[in-house]
């Protein structure tokens, strides 16, 4: 399989309100690619810098300094028509459809808005949209109702729908089940797998929910305080967890498998994550390592590739 996005060096800073020296580094110096047709999961706690990092690979947010590329493309600084050209191949799925949803605008001109804005004209659009909405389980009855009518479930499903009819080639799914209660979870999660499925569209998948980015994921990324610590498939990222934080989140959550348990009960840390704006020195999870040597308070662990495709940022692994 072919790369379908690569990120290089990628950093983004934003700075902090109300202080001239400090800058929050949201995500600092992350590289990774995802391969054409696959979901790479990306997971860490709430505020390491996943939504940001997703916002900056498809261009809604600009890099501090890095460089993407899409399909071999640097698309870092495309401006104008060439940005609105990769608009349409990239698009974004937002935790809560109650805040991404236009509350004044019904199903069928929520969906036909970006439709127009990329100029495509259709003779019949009340036939095309409700051919459309079949893809996520509506119907016709759906296509003058308001976001306020419908379901929470159902209005995840509309804004699927509408980061899919462009027919992109790459989606980044933002928590998309995060505001949805466990039984709908599992419908939206099924329907994004089927269109997967058919479409062979690449995805990438933001959690903070282990349970949920093993369901979804051929590979996952683990992310702690803007940087990625872990990059692995979700097999062995699940059998042979190597960072002493990917053990932390698995052994956080509860899997019904006996194969696993072993794992959970291996690594009780605690404590929450230092603020993302006085970052530790060193290893940014050295605060809360039980591992945690001399040499991780003082230098950052490069990422390295400890086995084909398995990689870690973590001094114990690395060969003196
Ligand atoms: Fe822990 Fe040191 Fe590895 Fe960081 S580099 S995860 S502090 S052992
Ligand atoms: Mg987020």
């Amino acid at each position: 399989m072919t790369d379908l996005i690569k990120v290089e060096n990628v950093k983004k800073y934003f700075r902090v309100r109300g202080s001239l020296f400090k800058t929050l580094k949201a995500v600092d110096d992350v590289s990774f690619s995802i391969k054409e047709g696959e979901t790479l999961g990306l997971v860490g706690e709430s505020g390491c810098g996943k939504s940001t990092l997703g916002r900056v690979i498809i261009r809604l947010i600009e890099p501090t300094s890095g460089h993407i590329f899409f399909r071999s493309k640097d698309i870092t600084s495309l401006k104008g028509e060439e940005l609105k050209r990769f608009r349409k191949e990239a698009q974004i799925v937002f935790q809560d459809p109650n805040t991404s949803l236009n509350p004044r605008l019904t199903i069928l001109e929520t969906l036909t808005e970006p439709l127009y804005e990329h100029g495509i004209h259709l003779s019949d659009p009340e036939e095309f949209i409700t051919q459309r909405l079949n893809e996520v389980g509506l119907g016709r009855e759906h296509l003058y109702r308001y976001p306020h009518e419908l379901s929470g479930g159902q209005r995840q499903r509309v804004a699927i729908l509408r980061a899919l009819l462009l027919d992109p080639s790459f989606v980044v799914l933002d928590e998309p089940t995060s505001s949805l209660d466990v039984s709908v979870q599992a419908q939206i999660l099924n329907i994004l797998k089927g269109i997967q499925a058919e479409k062979k569209i690449t995805y990438l998948f933001i959690s903070h929910d282990m349970g949920v980015i093993k369901y979804m994921s051929h590979r996952i990324a683990v992310m702690y305080l803007g940087n990625i610590v872990e990059v692995a498939s979700s097999e062995e990222l699940f059998e042979q967890p190597l960072h002493p934080y990917t053990k932390y989140l698995l052994s956080a959550i509860p899997i019904p498998d006996p194969k696993y348990t072993r794992l959970r009960k291996r690594l009780e840390i605690g404590g929450e994550p230092p603020s993302p704006i006085d970052l530790p020195s060193g290893c940014r999870f050295h605060t809360r390592c039980p591992f945690s040597m001399e040499k991780c308070k003082k230098v950052s662990p490069p990422l390295i590739e400890v086995e084909p495709g398995h990689y870690v940022k973590c001094w114990l692994y690395v060969k003196s």
